[in-house]
């Protein structure tokens, strides 16, 4: 898939960020293998509860990570790590059932790779959208640099006035390109999947093909993804 992404400022003038940029493969043509799943929602990630909890590993400095290879968008307030924190998806109106269910299976893959630090609440039509934290839509296309079509885009707003490094997220938005998203590979939920992982504050790509956060990666969330996101919040406690 191709992806990219773009944050904000508070004062809401868009900055675009190189290293979001990263766009790697045709996402019609697949040219690299996407790892994981064979699409369709059929990408469940599954984590041995038994085997060392990746959270863990990467909040103590240990195991492998990419860290080095991401840059945090900033970080949720609310998810003051390592006790659980909750964010609010809100669902365009104009998003079907099926494509509703996709989103809240990619924000269940969080939930359960982080094993519970990470929630997510879909809220419900009617349900107080201006509290939402992200925000998920559907879009007819995306025009990436570079060309080509992208499959997802993140799009963040960050109060940079905030004492943490990067500042703090104060919103996220999530489009999807349905026809696109269904020749990646990873389907709709893969790729949501994949933006949801920006949205948490995981700037950039992982180096490796077998992580949820290569660029072209829409399979299942690995321990290193875990690990990374686990890290990246470690250093906002300095
Ligand atoms: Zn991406």
């Amino acid at each position: 898939m191709r992806c990219s992404c773009q944050i904000a400022g508070r004062a809401g003038v868009p900055q675009r960020l190189v290293s979001f940029a990263i766009i790697a493969i045709l996402a019609a043509g697949a040219l690299l293998p996407v790892t994981g799943c064979g699409g369709g929602g059929s990408g469940v990630t599954t984590h041995d509860l038994a085997a060392p909890d990746p959270w863990e590993e990467g909040a103590r400095g240990l195991g492998e990570t990419y860290r080095g290879r991401v840059t945090a968008v900033g970080r949720w307030p609310q998810l003051t790590l390592p006790s659980p924190g909750e964010l609010t998806i809100r669902c365009s109106p104009g998003l079907s059932p099926d494509h509703r269910l996709a989103v809240e299976e990619a924000a269940h893959d969080w939930e359960q790779a982080t094993r519970g630090r990470v929630q997510f609440r879909l809220l419900a039509d009617g349900e107080d959208s201006a509290r939402a934290d992200i925000t998920v839509a559907t879009a007819n296309s995306l025009a990436p640099p570079g060309g080509g079509s992208a499959a997802g885009f993140s799009w963040m707003e960050r109060d940079t006035g905030d004492a943490a490094p990067e500042g703090s997220i104060l919103w996220a938005r999530v489009l999807f390109v349905p026809a696109v998203s269904t020749t990646t590979g990873g389907g709709v939920r893969g790729v949501v999947r994949h933006e949801l992982g920006h949205a948490l504050g995981l700037g950039g790509h992982s180096p490796h093909s077998d992580d949820l956060m290569h660029e072209s990666g829409t399979g299942a969330i690995s321990r290193r993804d875990v690990r990374t996101l686990a890290a990246l919040y470690r250093s906002s406690r300095g």
